[in-house]
């Protein structure tokens, strides 16, 4: 039973004996980011606690209907008197960007491979398919009954994270945890609506844009996409509005890895990784000083774009292939 697991213990023993909590989790927060933070919030505030949830950057539009999601505190840098700083999805201090939190007693949640162990207390199980997965683990110890929001949130971070029920981190527990969120009473249809069939129009007219754009190396298994603000500003949208396109090339039968280049300014790019099966896009972001999951990876870099997608191309082919490559 998870419940008697030694962290587990540790961290519902120091939440039980605290009261005011911070949580936080990285920039430009995902699904499992906002649902771990806000069913972690809202099983502490079952039990009479307080708490506040700070990020960086605001949750993607598709997530502002959620409860609680309205109510995070979007800042730079965090102050005043809390007895500990929650800290999900963050390999270390410097993926939050809200500076400050280092000064309270911290608890560690993650599942991203390459944790720093930077906390008092660290969690970290990259056996989970989502962050949410430990999460609702520490708040079925906490005995907090699974309210609908909890289960909401667990929810949309599994679902999120998982890409959909595609990824292969995807374990039993994981559906053993959402048969608990359904007799919870969670609307998984409702919840899959918002999430993925909420979007504008601007949206489609940019999705179309960035595949149009689409180059398919010569091996006919790596797409590379790209984005910059003059397309966003040309389809009328954001780069909010590209969250998940990058998931739409895997859908063809032959793509085993997807690169998305988004020009940040000049010739600074973040790039995400997706891949299917045994693809480690992971190892490949580590390298450009990034890191991420197997099938889900990210990373920043400068350079020549075209350049750039060459050299992507040529490493993620050393992914699939499983030996130098000779370009
Ligand atoms: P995304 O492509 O959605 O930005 O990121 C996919 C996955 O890779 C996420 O799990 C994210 O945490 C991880 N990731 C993305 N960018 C970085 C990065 O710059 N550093 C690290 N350590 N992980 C990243
Ligand atoms: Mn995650």
């Amino acid at each position: 039973m998870a419940a008697t697991d030694p962290e587990i213990q540790e961290i519902t023993a120091a939440l039980r004996a605290r009261q005011r909590f911070v949580i936080s989790s990285h920039s430009r927060p995902d699904g499992d980011s906002i649902g771990s933070q806000l069913a972690m919030a809202f099983g502490l505030r079952a039990l009479g606690k307080q708490v506040t949830v700070v990020n960086l950057d605001p949750a993607a539009p598709q997530f502002m209907a959620f409860p609680g999601v309205r109510d995070i505190h979007i800042a730079p840098s965090v102050e005043g008197d809390f007895d500990a700083a929650i800290i999900m999805e963050c390999s270390d201090y410097a993926r939050t960007g809200v500076a400050g939190l280092d000064r309270y007693f911290t608890i560690n949640i993650d599942h991203h491979p390459g944790n720093s162990r930077y906390g008092q207390i660290n969690w970290f199980d990259p056996s989970a398919a989502a962050c949410a997965e430990m999460v609702f683990d520490v708040v079925e110890a906490l005995g907090v009954p699974l309210s609908l929001e909890v289960a909401t949130h667990v929810y949309i971070a599994i679902l999120t994270d998982t890409g959909s029920f595609h990824f292969s981190n995807l374990s039993p527990r994981t559906f053993d945890i959402c048969r608990q969120l359904l007799e919870a009473g969670i609307d998984p249809v409702r919840i899959a609506r918002q999430v993925y069939d909420s979007a504008s129009l601007g949206r489609l007219k940019l999705c179309g844009a960035i595949m149009t754009g689409m180059d398919v190396d010569d091996s006919q298994q790596i797409a590379t996409l790209y984005v910059d603000r003059a397309m966003a500003r040309a389809a009328g949208a954001t780069y909010d509005d590209t969250e998940g396109v990058i998931n739409q090339p895997l859908t063809v039968k032959e793509l085993q890895a997807v690169v998305f280049f988004k020009q940040t300014e000049g010739d600074e790019y973040r790039v995400s990784m997706r891949s299917k099966g045994e693809v480690d896009v992971g190892v490949v972001a580590k390298e450009f000083g990034g890191g991420g999951h197997k099938n889900a990876a990210g990373c920043t870099v400068r350079g020549n774009i075209d350049e750039l997608r060459r050299v992507f191309v040529a490493r993620v082919a050393r992914a699939i292939n499983g030996r130098p490559d000779r370009h």
